[in-house]
């Protein structure tokens, strides 16, 4: 079974941010432990005296607030945090949707990202089952966030009627929702999102980089990254290769 930790990155609401962007990592269920003993340990490094409190939360320690204020370094600490998704090869993905807001003045930017990743992750699965003859299926899992509402009936509706794309149906259930201080794969999510987001929102490409190849491929074709515009000339991997 795989696992789509979501979280989301800039503000819908803020007209000085010109993208939105909801984003993640997917994840085969023999990966998970793995992936949180990376992200324990490294806070346990961190934090030794508390590493369960600290929370990795990637706009917060770009910009130095809260515990991170003074901290120096703060670059290589959200590096170190997305190196977790390049360390385990295997079964693990990095999803997310760009929405140039202007080009999408009609829809919410956050139902369109959302239903954009359930198709993409339903594409993933599909492909999976080709290549393997394993039926696997899927769960997403969201920070919990003021969009449960919605997102819970947009995620019945899909099932019901389908993506614009295709009908997503092997996801189970409606996605569920958690708070990003209790689990390090929403964490990881945030990082993924905020990666995204500053490649996107501020031509920021240092996190990006890192985990440039790790968004759902197959050969040259990127499906884990999208980028919803049609105003501009773009040459992003997900514009170029799609
Ligand atoms: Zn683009």
């Amino acid at each position: 079974m795989y696992f789509l930790y979501l979280d989301d990155s800039g503000s819908v609401l803020n007209t000085t941010e010109h993208h939105f962007v909801l984003g993640g990592v997917c994840v085969h269920d023999s990966k998970i432990y793995y992936l949180r003993k990376y992200l324990d340990e490294y806070a346990q490094e961190l934090s030794p005296e508390s590493p369960d409190t600290l929370e990795f939360h990637a706009s917060e320690i770009h910009s130095g607030l809260g515990p991170w204020k003074g901290i120096k370094n703060r670059k290589e600490i959200i590096k170190r945090v997305l190196r977790s998704l390049t360390d385990q090869y295997s079964k693990t993905a990095a999803f997310a949707c760009a929405v140039y807001k202007p080009d999408c003045a009609t829809k919410d930017p956050v139902e369109y990202a959302f239903e954009d990743i359930c198709s993409r992750f339903q594409m993933f699965l599909d492909r999976i089952y080709r290549q393997t003859r394993e039926k696997e299926k899927g769960l997403i899992i969201l920070d919990k966030s003021i969009y449960e509402n919605v997102l819970q009936k947009l995620a019945i509706s899909f099932r019901q009627g389908g993506t614009r794309w295709r009908i997503p149906r092997d996801l189970i259930e409606v996605p569920m929702f958690l708070d990003s201080k209790s689990s390090r794969l929403i964490q990881l999510a945030d990082h993924i999102a905020y990666a995204t987001f500053r490649r996107y929102q501020a031509d920021d490409l240092t996190y990006f980089n890192i985990i440039q190849d790790r968004y759902d491929s197959d050969g040259e074709t990127i499906h884990g990254l999208s980028h919803k515009q049609h105003s501009m000339r773009c040459t992003c991997p997900a514009c170029l290769r799609k």
